[in-house]
């Protein structure tokens, strides 16, 4: 659908612009970021606030080249204009903020209420900055080193804010891991920083008698903060979430998938079988560093009733980096020799170098079209 400029903000095509630069040093580092994990989000800027259409941007470069006090500038070159297309093939798109952003942090606020404001004009689930508490009811090992957490939350009315979505896959939440620190950790000032908040996927939600249950399922690899956050929880304990994250799954619903998970993406992968209603059953490459996480998928392979295949993939030491993307590629490509798909779908989430080298060496060897592959950065090696 084609939208018109709204406001003379929008849209501006020559070099002098009356925004204000910015001179943080960590500004670089934020729009190559952004280029490289949000592009899909620069599309939709783009989509919702001019009067580019997305069948445009199918044929285009689209870059963040600045980011202003007041507004980003995303740049266009158009590569196969249509005939009844006016534009030119290459433009600047000034997208304001709501509020200037005057420090550094700001722009995570103003980025993210783009987004909202970006998303509910296409129509589409959008993050959320809501807080949400749950309540500890269990915890128990679920594969060798994975740790399900047994919540409970407010009910799943779907007319509440703050509902829990019992049919989402790969819905997460920001968890507030310092609302479960003791007053002791906090002012023992010996202890390392201990990290503030960590996102972890709604692995399944269903409505009780008394309120909604939910798991999520915590990878456990040594003494972190995230998963030392979750061993440590009592049945009893409250939890907080400070945010709220929907995936991008919806072109999976139809043409042969294939599904890439490790352990941070298994809890998605699982929930995406279990609600699964394309008719071609996907192929899952589970990707762990302990052959026996490999088992984490055994519950939702008698759970559900589609035919899925599980390609496992046993990595041991090697977890992350370009390394493991030409493992995976090389797993994949001996597969397919055998059983000749023709995979049209895929989603995966990964460690950050694993899913950079990976988006291109998928393409190389399925040559998808962008919006048919999505693979996420779940985690960082550091
Ligand atoms: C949208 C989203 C959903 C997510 N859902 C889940 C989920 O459901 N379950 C889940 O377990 N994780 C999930 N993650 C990933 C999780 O948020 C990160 O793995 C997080 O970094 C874990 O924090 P940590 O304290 O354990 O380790 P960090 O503080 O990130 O890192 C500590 C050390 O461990 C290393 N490290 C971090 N992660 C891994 C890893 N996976 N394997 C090996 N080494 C690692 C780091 O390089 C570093 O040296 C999700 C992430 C996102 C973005």
């Amino acid at each position: 659908m084609i939208r018109s400029l709204s406001s003379a903000n929008y849209a501006c095509c020559d070099q002098t612009t009356p925004y204000t630069p910015l001179n943080f040093p960590e500004l670089a580092g934020a729009i190559a970021h952004i280029n490289e994990e949000h592009y899909d989000e620069l599309l939709g800027f783009l989509t919702a606030f001019t009067s580019l259409s997305s069948d445009d941007m199918d044929k285009a470069n689209v870059q963040l080249v600045a980011i202003y006090a007041e507004a980003i500038a995303l740049r266009i070159q158009l590569t196969g204009i249509k005939k009844t297309s006016t534009q030119t093939s290459d433009q600047t798109f000034f997208i304001p903020f709501t509020a200037p952003i005057i420090q550094f942090s700001d722009l995570n606020t103003q980025y993210i209420l783009l987004k909202q404001k970006a998303d509910k004009k296409l129509g589409k689930k959008t993050i959320k900055l809501t807080s949400q508490t749950f309540v500890v009811q269990d915890s128990y090992k679920v594969s060798q080193n994975m740790l399900r957490l047994e919540l409970t939350g407010l009910t799943a009315n779907t007319s509440h804010k703050n509902a829990i979505p019992a049919d989402e896959a790969g819905y997460a939440y920001l968890f507030d891991l310092a609302h479960n620190t003791t007053t002791a950790q906090r002012i023992d000032d010996t202890a390392p920083p201990a990290r503030a908040h960590c996102y972890y996927t709604l692995r399944k939600a269903w409505q009780t008698s008394d309120g909604v249950r939910a798991w999520v399922d915590v990878f456990l690899h040594g003494d972190t903060p995230g998963g030392n956050w979750a061993s440590a929880l009592q049945t009893g304990d409250t939890v907080m979430s400070k945010r709220e994250f929907p995936e991008k799954t919806a072109h999976l619903q139809d043409g042969q998938a294939l599904l890439i998970a490790d352990e941070t993406s298994m809890p998605t992968v699982a929930r995406l079988l279990e609600l699964w209603e394309n008719p071609v059953p996907p192929l899952v490459l589970c990707v762990t560093q302990d052959a026996d996480d490999q088992a984490y998928f055994d519950e939702v392979k008698t759970s559900t009733n589609h035919n899925f295949m599980v390609l496992p993939l046993v990595t041991g030491k090697v977890h992350s980096g370009k390394e493991l993307a030409v493992l995976i590629d090389h797993t994949l490509a001996d597969y397919l020799s055998i059983q000749p798909l023709k995979v049209e779908k895929v989603w995966g989430a990964l460690e950050a170098g694993t899913a950079k080298a990976l988006r291109g060496l998928i393409q190389q060897r399925l040559g998808l079209e962008r919006s048919d592959s999505v693979i996420k950065v779940y985690w960082r090696q550091d």
